[in-house]
């Protein structure tokens, strides 16, 4: 097995593919049983070693589908193995949709949750949030109900869990009713974007840019809601731009910039001039995701709100001068903050900042630097991205760490779901 980037690869005794609850709850009484360790696997598209195991690897990608839709409410609860594509449209047919997503949309539900995955927007937080209530069985094989009125203690620790209290089998969403969104990309100077950020941020549903290294160029990307205009089709100048120059053309620049790393700055600058203005309009499902062919690492941290336009400009330093070898745009998206214990958006509105290299390529000394500076700024890491942490410092980091810990153990007393990669990141005993 490999995880999507190929970072991580492992071989488990045995791969589950269950179709239903009770087998899943009869996997987990057996692994109890004989012993045996779990690990569950969404799609695998974690840049991290959480779905690592030598023994059990359970995929739900044989439990997808709709369990129920409450149209008054604009609630839906699925199978945790949906994959968001297929969601969106369970959730469309339904009249239905999420009020955010991230970049793509390939991950299952309830992998996205597990790591706190997010999408873009000041007044939306990580996808975790849209969740009202879930199931799951616990490593001691019960069926455990929770919810924002039912449990709700353990509902905020797994909320965002990284498959350490159980296997979720069932999200309930809250949802919006399915809506249209107007995307638009565009090529702009850096300094004004970073100039009108608040304005940006205020006047845009959803709103991120990338910056180019080494240049004064970000690309930006605004979408909002629009009630009367018409679905586009895909015309020939959002096919080259989404598809072709953004997979393809981007493609071929990082293995030139591979073979002869004086070139990417080059490589950064030619990435930037061919940024095209995109806009389109299509139902919301359709316009977050975007599709991403070349592979690559990647590190992101959330820091604080306040801190974001300090901790940029460290980090256009730190580039400018150190000249990595990289050429990948650093992305940075904005989320507001939440009350989920292991939320990196917990108790505060959050700024994220991404960091991308091509997989053929080095990572560590960028990463290395950069992780400098966004923890110098009480950065979290997303979870399911590299970072370095340890659990000292995530008991720093995360004022309910300790409350996290206690429900892990209540519900997981035996470590079934404790891989050798999550006792040491979280230090459990
Ligand atoms: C190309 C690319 C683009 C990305 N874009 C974004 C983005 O826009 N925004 C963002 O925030 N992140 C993004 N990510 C990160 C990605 O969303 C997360 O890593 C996410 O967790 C992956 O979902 P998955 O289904 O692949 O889960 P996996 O990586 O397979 O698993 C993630 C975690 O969920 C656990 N898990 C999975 N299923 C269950 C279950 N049923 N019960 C309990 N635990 C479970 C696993 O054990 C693991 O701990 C991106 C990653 C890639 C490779």
């Amino acid at each position: 097995m490999k995880n999507w980037a190929g970072n991580i690869t492992w071989t488990p005794s045995e791969i589950a593919y269950p179709t239903s609850e009770a087998a899943i709850q009869q996997i987990v009484l057996k692994a109890a049983n004989d012993r045996k360790k779990i690990r569950i696997i969404g799609t695998g598209h974690s840049f991290t070693a959480l779905c690592q195991t030598e023994e059990i690897l359970i995929s739900l990608d044989k439990f997808q589908g709709l369990i129920s839709a409450e149209k008054e409410k604009v609630q839906a609860t699925v199978k945790a193995g949906t994959k968001l594509n297929y969601l969106g449209e369970l959730l469309f047919k339904e009249g239905m949709a999420m009020e955010n997503l991230g970049d793509i949309d390939v991950q299952s539900i309830a992998g996205t949750i597990s790591t706190g995955t997010h999408g873009t927007g000041k007044n939306f937080g990580t996808i975790s949030t849209q969740v009202i209530a879930l199931r799951l069985v616990n490593g001691k094989g019960e069926i455990v109900d929770c919810s924002e009125t039912n449990n709700r203690e353990l509902f905020k620790a797994a909320q965002i869990s990284l498959g350490v209290l159980g296997i979720i089998t069932q999200v309930t969403l809250q949802c919006i009713p399915a809506y249209k969104l107007a995307l638009q990309n565009r090529k702009e100077p850096l300094a004004t974007v970073l100039e009108n950020l608040k304005e940006r941020n205020a006047s845009n549903r959803n709103f991120e840019f990338y910056w180019m290294p080494y240049t004064k160029t970000a690309w930006t990307k605004s979408s909002n809601i629009v009630e009367a205009a018409e679905p586009d089709k895909v015309n020939f100048f959002n096919y080259w731009s989404e598809y072709v120059l953004e997979n393809y053309l981007f493609k071929l620049l990082c293995e030139y910039a591979t073979l002869f790393p004086s070139k990417n700055i080059a490589v950064s600058k030619i990435t930037a001039g061919s940024v095209t203005d995109v806009k389109k309009v299509y139902y919301s499902h359709k316009i977050y995701a975007t599709q991403r062919m070349v592979k690559f690492r990647e590190m992101e941290y959330n820091v604080p709100r306040a801190a974001y336009k300090d901790v940029f400009k460290e980090v256009i330093k730190t580039v400018n001068s150190k000249k990595f070898n990289i050429h990948f745009p650093i992305e940075s998206r904005f989320v507001k903050g939440d009350d989920i214990l292991m939320s990196p958006a917990y108790g505060r509105d959050s700024a994220y900042i991404a960091c991308h290299v091509y997989a053929k390529k080095d990572c560590r000394p960028y990463f290395n630097a950069l992780e400098a500076i966004f923890r110098n700024y009480g950065g979290r890491p997303h979870w399911g991205k590299m970072n370095t942490l340890t659990p000292n410092d995530i008991i720093d980091l995360y004022p309910e760490f300790t409350t996290f810990r206690k429900h892990r153990a209540a519900q997981d007393p035996d470590k079934l779901f404790i891989s050798p990669y999550l006792q040491q990141l979280l230090g459990v005993m």
